[in-house]
This record gives C-alpha cells, sequence and structure tokens, in this order.
C-alpha cells in the first residue's frame, strides 16, 4: 500500500486545513488592519478637506455679506432707493457694476416682496428676484429682515438657470440719521454671485483643493464631497473634490513592503507546514511499516497467515462475484523438522529462507505466496486456467527441493507435500477452503510424501476416522504402551534362526485394536511414523544385543528413511543399545526411493559405511522391477507374501520369482521369502535359489521373552 495515498486526506484534514484556515486568518486581519489604517487615513484627511472645503464656502458667502451690508447701509442708498427707486442712481451705482467680480445680479424687493429693481451682467433686468432664484428666496429676505433688526443681513445658496450662486440680501438704511433720509425704508438690497469654475478654481488654488468641481448625483469613489443646502433645506448640489487620500499614497508606497512581508510570512508558514507534513509522513510511514510487517512474516518476507487470510477473503469475493476460478496450494516441508533438530535453528532459518525464495519465484503467478508458520506455505491462483497453473507450480515446488541445499557444508534435504484445492460451486467459505487445502497437503504427505494432492470429498471421510485413531496413537507412543515383535527369518537349508523381523504391535489391552497395516498409513498421515518408528528402532535393537548372533530387521517408513537425519538416528541408536551395526539390517520400499533415487542412494551408502544392512521390502508389489534392483545398492531382497503364495498356482510367478532370484543372485544379494505357510512353497523356492525363509511355518512373530525360549528350543534342536 502507498502510504501517502492515504496519508495526503488525512494531513490535509489533521494539519493542513488547521494551518491554512489560521494562517490565511491571520493574513486576513493583518490585511484588514493596515488596509483599515489606510482608509481611516483617507477618512480623516477627506473630514478634514471637508472642513476647508466648508471654510472656502464661507469665506465666499461671507465676502458677499460685506459687500452688501457696504452697499446696503449707506446713507446715499437710503436717500435713492430705500422706499422709492430712484432708478438713474440705482443704475449707476448698482447696475452698471454688475458681473464685474463682486456680484453678478441686483435685486430690491420693497416690503410687500414685489421686485422694484432687477439688474444683471451690467444691465437693466426685468425677472423678480422670486422668478429668478425661485420661491425660497421670500425666506432670505424675511430671514435678511429679522437680522436687520440687528443691523445684519441673510444669505444663502442658491440655485438658478444651472448655477449655483451665493446669494445675500439686506435692508438698505441710513448709515447715520439723515434728515432727508427719514421714513425712506422698507427696501431690501439682494446681491447674488454665481460661484463659476473660475471661483472654485481660486478657491481650489488657495485652499489646495484639487479638482473641486459641482457634481449632482453620487460623487465618484475616492473623492470627498460635500451636500450644499438651501435656506429650506434642500440639497441643491454636491461639491466634489479629489481626495488626496494619504493612506492611499502611503499604500502604494509601503504596499510592495507589506506585501514583501506577507510573502515572506506565508514563506516561513509553508516551511513549517513542509516540515510538519514530513513530519507527518515519517510517522505515518513508521507506522504503515509496522502494519505492513505485521502483514509479513519476518523470516521469509513472505506474507504471514494474517495477511493470507486476508487476501484469500478479498481474492475468494471477487471470484464469486465474477465466477472466475481460485486455487489454493498448501504446501508443507518434509523433513524440516529433523534438518531443524539436527543442524540447528539456524540452518533451519537459511533453509525456510531459501524454500520461500524459491517458491516465491516458481509462484510469481500467484496473487498471494505466505508463510504459514513453521515449515507450511500457501499460495494462492485467481484467474483463467489458475487450476492447472497451481498444479504446475506446486510440481515445481517438488522438484525444486529435490536437489539437497547446502548449508555451511551441510546438505540439507527436505522435500516438499502440496495439496491442492479449486473454488468448486459450492459455497465454501475461507476457512473450508484451507481446511480442504490442509486435507490434500495430508493426503500428499500420507501417500509418500513429495507429491501433489488434489483435494476430492472422499478424502475427508477416511481422514475424520484416522484422526481419532491418530490421537489414540500418539497418547500410546507418548507412553510408551506400543509393543514389539519379532519374527524368525530362518536359513533356507539348515533352518536356524538367522535372524528376525521387528514388528510393531498395537497395545493388546487397548479397547479398540489395529493392525499395523492399518494404523502405520495413519502414523504416516499424521505425522507421527518418525516418534513410531524411532520407538521401535531403539526397543529392537535393545533386544537384538541381548540375543547373540542373529541380525534384526526394523521396518523403516520412506518418511523416515528419507529424513536426512535418518543414518544419524541409527548411528546413535546403535551406540546407545551397544548393537553391533552388521547384526542390523533396515527395510525399505520401493515407491519412494525410485521417486528419489539420488538421495536414496546417499542414505544407502551412508548406512553402509556404518554397516547396517538395507534390505528391499515387499519386490513383487507396486512397481517393482528388476531394474531397480540394479540401481540400488540393495544387500537383501524381500520377495512379498502375494508373491510367494501364487507360485503354486501361476507358472508364470514361479518364472518370474525363478528370474528375480537369478538376478538377485548375479548382483550379490540375498532373497528372504516372506509369508512362507507351507512346506511345498518351501522346496519350490530353495529350488529356485531363496536363501531365507520367513513365515508362520517357522514362526508367527512373538514377543521378545518368546523368542528367547524359540532361539533355545530351535537352535538346541538344529544342532542336535
Ligand atoms: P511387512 O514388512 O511385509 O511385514 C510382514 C508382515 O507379514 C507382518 O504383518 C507379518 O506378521 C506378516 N506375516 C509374516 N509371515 C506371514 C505368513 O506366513 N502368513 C501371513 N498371512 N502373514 C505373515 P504385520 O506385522 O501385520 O505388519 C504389516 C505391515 O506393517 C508390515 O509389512 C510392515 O510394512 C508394516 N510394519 C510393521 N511393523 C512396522 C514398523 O515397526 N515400522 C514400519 N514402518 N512398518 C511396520
Ligand atoms: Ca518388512
Ligand atoms: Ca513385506
Amino acid at each position: 500500500m502507498p502510504p501517502n495515498k492515504s496519508l495526503a486526506p488525512s494531513f490535509t484534514l489533521k494539519v493542513l486545513a488547521p494551518s491554512l484556515v489560521a494562517v490565511s486568518s491571520i493574513a486576513l486581519l493583518l490585511l484588514y488592519i493596515v488596509n483599515g489604517i489606510f482608509e481611516e487615513t483617507n477618512r480623516l484627511d477627506t473630514a478634514a478637506s471637508a472642513k476647508l472645503v466648508g471654510l472656502a464656502m464661507d469665506s465666499q458667502r461671507r465676502s458677499l455679506e460685506t459687500i452688501i451690508v457696504d452697499n446696503a447701509v449707506w446713507n446715499d442708498a437710503a436717500i435713492n432707493a430705500g422706499a422709492s427707486v430712484n432708478q438713474k442712481w440705482t443704475d449707476e451705482n448698482w447696475g452698471v457694476t454688475t458681473g464685474l467680480g463682486t456680484y453678478d445680479s441686483v435685486f430690491i424687493v420693497d416690503q410687500h416682496g414685489k421686485t422694484v429693481y432687477a439688474a444683471r451682467d451690467g444691465k437693466r433686468s426685468d425677472v423678480s428676484a422670486e422668478d429668478y432664484f425661485g420661491e425660497d428666496v421670500v425666506l432670505l429676505l424675511a430671514a435678511s429682515r429679522e437680522n436687520n433688526a440687528g443691523g445684519g443681513q441673510a444669505s444663502a445658496m442658491f440655485r438658478s438657470g444651472g448655477n449655483i450662486s451665493n446669494v445675500s440680501a439686506a435692508l438698505i438704511l441710513p448709515f447715520s440719521a439723515l434728515p432727508e433720509a427719514a421714513g425712506k425704508v422698507g427696501n431690501t438690497l439682494v446681491f447674488s454671485r454665481t460661484i463659476d469654475d473660475g471661483v472654485l478654481t481660486a478657491l481650489a488654488k488657495s485652499y489646495a483643493l484639487d479638482g473641486l468641481r459641482f457634481t449632482s448625483g453620487r460623487s465618484p469613489g475616492g473623492d470627498g464631497v460635500i451636500s450644499l443646502n438651501s435656506i429650506s433645506g434642500r440639497s441643491i448640489a454636491n461639491l466634489t473634490w479629489k481626495s488626496r487620500s494619504p493612506g492611499t499614497v502611503v499604500r502604494d508606497r509601503y504596499g510592495f513592503v507589506v506585501t514583501m512581508i506577507l510573502v515572506m510570512f506565508l514563506f516561513v508558514i509553508s516551511i513549517l507546514l513542509y516540515m510538519s507534513w514530513k513530519g507527518f509522513k515519517e510517522a505515518h510511514e513508521a507506522q504503515a511499516e509496522a502494519v505492513a510487517a505485521s502483514l509479513r512474516d519476518d523470516l521469509t518476507g513472505l506474507a504471514n497467515r494474517r495477511q493470507m487470510l486476508s487476501a484469500l477473503t478479498r481474492c475468494l469475493g471477487a471470484a464469486r462475484a465474477d465466477k472466475s476460478p481460485l486455487s489454493v496450494i498448501y504446501a508443507d516441508l518434509d523433513g524440516f523438522k529433523e534438518v531443524n533438530d539436527s543442524y540447528g535453528h539456524e540452518i533451519g532459518d537459511k533453509l525456510l529462507k531459501a524454500a520461500a525464495a524459491g517458491f516465491a519465484y516458481l509462484g510469481r503467478e500467484a496473487e498471494a505466496i505466505a508463510r504459514l508458520g513453521g515449515d507450511e506455505f500457501a499460495m494462492i491462483l485467481t484467474g483463467p486456467g489458475s487450476a492447472e497453473k497451481a498444479r504446475r507450480i506446486a510440481q515445481s515446488m517438488i522438484s525444486f527441493l529435490e536437489e539437497p541445499m547446502v548449508f555451511d557444508g551441510r546438505i540439507a534435504s527436505v522435500s516438499v507435500s502440496a495439496g491442492v484445492v479449486d473454488l468448486e460451486a459450492d459455497e465454501a467459505d475461507v476457512e473450508e477452503i484451507i481446511r480442504r487445502a490442509d486435507v490434500a497437503m495430508y493426503a500428499a504427505k500420507s501417500a509418500g510424501r513429495a507429491r501433489v494432492h488434489i483435494y476430492q470429498a472422499s478424502l475427508d471421510f477416511k481422514r475424520d476416522g484416522n484422526r481419532a485413531m491418530a490421537l489414540e496413537l500418539r497418547e500410546h507412543i507418548d507412553k510408551g504402551r506400543l509393543t514389539v515383535v519379532y519374527q524368525p527369518i530362518v536359513d533356507a537349508r539348515t533352518r536356524r534362526t538367522k535372524g528376525v523381523e521387528a514388528l510393531v504391535r498395537w497395545p493388546k489391552d487397548a479397547a479398540t485394536r489395529y493392525t499395523p497395516d492399518i494404523f502405520i498409513p495413519v502414523a504416516e498421515e499424521f505425522g507421527l511414523i518418525e516418534d513410531l518408528g524411532r520407538f521401535v528402532l531403539n526397543e529392537a535393537c535393545r533386544q537384538a544385543a541381548q540375543w547373540r548372533d542373529i541380525f534384526v530387521a526394523v521396518n523403516v517408513s520412506p518418511i523416515q528413511f528419507m529424513n536426512p537425519n535418518f543414518a544419524e538416528l541409527v548411528e546413535i541408536t546403535l551406540k546407545r543399545t551397544g548393537l553391533d551395526a552388521k547384526r542390523l539390517e533396515v527395510e525399505v520400499t520401493e515407491g519412494f526411493i525410485i521417486d528419489n533415487a539420488a538421495r536414496a542412494n546417499a542414505i544407502i551408502n551412508r548406512l553402509h559405511d556404518m554397516h547396517v544392512r538395507v534390505a528391499l521390502d515387499d519386490f513383487g508389489t507396486g512397481f517393482s522391477s528388476i531394474g531397480h534392483l540394479r540401481r540400488f545398492k540393495f544387500d537383501k531382497l524381500k520377495l512379498d507374501r502375494s508373491m510367494v503364495s501364487d507360485i503354486l498356482r501361476q507358472p508364470s510367478a514361479l518364472r518370474l520369482v525363478q528370474g528375480t532370484i537369478a538376478m538377485a543372485d548375479a548382483l550379490g544379494l540375498s532373497v528372504v521369502a516372506e509369508g512362507i505357510e507351507d512346506e511345498s512353497q518351501v522346496s519350490v523356492l530353495r529350488l529356485a535359489g531363496c536363501s531365507l525363509f520367513q513365515g508362520y511355518l517357522f514362526s508367527k512373530p512373538i514377543e521378545a521373552h518368546e523368542l528367547t525360549a524359540f532361539l533355545n528350543e530351535t537352535q538346541t534342536a538344529l544342532a542336535s
């Protein structure tokens, strides 16, 4: 599993997202504050310039107020325009000067609000003040009259004909008490001055305001604005100017610095995030490694049992879903325990590693390869052709282990027994599939090891019954309850006992009794044969050491015989029991030896080196072939009972026996005929050249103490 795949979302959730939220919050807050400062600076400046604009407008109005007071409170004015208007005087003094700079229009309004004189741009006009300025002028006039009680005037802004003007009004009064002006009051003088571009430019200049102008509606953003109201409180115009926006200026100037600081801040944060990502990843990888390790077999690096089970669960689900085939190989090394016990764990481990490496290569097409523990391995194959592949791989695993391996100068040879189970249409679950593979594997073991067995339902029935027997046998072995009986092997001519064959017996007092034909295969199937064989070998040697001269033949199961330590076991047993090696014979059967010719010969050689003889048992059954006699250096041949019983009935059987004996003779092998039950067999076989006999005719297998008596009896009887 690539750890980063699932890591990124988890990192995002746990570290990245909170950090980004925190960092961006801080950055945003900072920007907000800095921006706030700039904006506030701008706002303060705008407020300050608004005040300035206000002052500018005030100054404009005040200058008009000064002018109007100068003109209205004047003796001449009172005389010439106070009550009735002297047109000539008024034209000369006020009319002609309109439009020259101080004011643009002049009106004289009587106490009833009627315009009695009007002039604009140096000429008389007949537009009334009310028509010109609108009805608000009435308010101005009223205000000026009220103010005039205190000697003042009133002024306000008006919008007229698209222009904005300052308008001032003052009651015409004599400056000093004049007899000729007495009673001549009631008229109000009105001056107006348009605030045109020239005025605004001058104002802007003296108040250091940029782009001062009137606008109607909203002012464009970033500019200062004040609203100009009429005397009745209506907005008549907006006065805007270009804000100097010192905040913006500062921002423009220092924006880069602030940005750089932010960038550096983000950079530092990125580094911190990267470092924490690395830490996070490392921690996660360590964790992933731990998980992987818990799924891996430490010694071989293959999957372990746990992962095997989960892989099988997964593959089984997939195979069922797509109706595709699935096969499982279960393999168990034969003779591994012995390698481990005699050479030590270090070599045992090396052997397991080597086997695992080989299996991994052979099973490279497999979905999963696992070491289940000990010397058990498993493989899962899926997809088309998986059944054939499983058989082929299992077979190649056997071939792979055929050659002995050398570790630290020691030869370790093991074989492998494999069971194969194919996914059937039935609903077998994971446990059931494993169980079936196991049953098939045991079937392979009990059939003589180093072979492949395919699971069949029939294997189950046999196995269930055998399991109970195996359990009982285990107990008998552990408690030393098995016994060994001895069947004499006699000289064909003298009938003297030359030796005995040791035959194991199920305890006499056991509730159910089994013959060796039944329990020996079970011992082989359930892995008890080596303990059993060791017991018999030891017992037979111990007994034989007490008899003089005769040899003892011990049956050795192929499983036992192919154990790399078998020769050593024999050596130790001989030493312990004190039996002369020359008096020991081991009997082995043919089948397995043919399958493993090289190893069999190696073992035979080692036994010969120790002067232990080897007999080929059960000749004439199964695959017996005279040719094999040449290939293996046996010392003795045992003609099977079935062959012996046939010779009197079938001439072909006799010819075969005769040919075999002649061949054995030529190869220097002695021949024992088994199962001799009557004298006619004795004579025929003696003629054929058989040198030794064994059978009920001479003696059934008997117990050790009986044999002692038997020997005393027969040997003396024969001697006399
Ligand atoms: P085997 O090696 O062929 O042993 C000879 C069998 O023939 C013995 O049967 C013996 O009792 C029987 N027999 C001998 N003479 C006669 C006769 O005249 N007539 C008849 N009908 N039978 C005769 P047993 O003891 O039942 O052993 C059966 C097989 O069990 C043996 O066949 C051998 O393969 C195996 N076996 C017995 N003891 C051991 C043992 O300690 N280790 C191993 N690995 N196998 C053993
Ligand atoms: Ca035998
Ligand atoms: Ca036999």
